[in-house]
C-alpha cells in the first residue's frame, strides 16, 4: 500500500506497486521518470505529486534527496496529492 510522506515540505508516495501505475497510467509499460528503466513488477516505487512522475526506489529517492521546495506551489501539491491518494484509497485496478 501506498504511503504518503513528506521530506522538507515535499509529498511523496514510498511504496508503490507497479500494477498501481499501468492501472492509472494505461501504459502496459511503465518507466523512470529519470533513469528510464522499466518499472514492471517493482513495488517500491516513489511517486512524486508535484513531479507527476513515478520514479525507480533509487531515482526518487535521489530525486527528493536534491528537489526544492517551493512555497508558491503549495497549493498545486495538495490538489495532486489529493488526486493520487484518493485514487490508491479509491481507484479500481483493472487486471
Ligand atoms: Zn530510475
Amino acid at each position: 500500500m501506498p504511503e504518503l510522506k513528506n521530506t522538507r515540505g515535499i509529498d511523496y508516495f514510498d511504496n508503490v506497486d507497479f500494477k498501481q501505475i499501468v492501472s492509472y497510467s494505461g501504459n502496459p509499460n511503465p518507466v523512470c521518470g529519470d533513469c528510464l528503466k522499466n518499472l514492471l513488477f517493482m513495488e517500491d516505487l516513489i511517486l512524486i505529486p508535484i513531479l507527476n512522475e513515478v520514479y525507480c526506489h533509487k531515482c526518487g529517492t535521489n530525486h527528493l534527496n536534491t528537489m526544492k521546495h517551493f512555497p508558491e506551489d503549495d497549493a498545486i501539491q495538495k490538489r495532486r496529492t489529493n488526486f493520487y491518494k484518493n485514487y490508491f484509497e479509491n481507484g479500481k485496478l483493472k487486471y
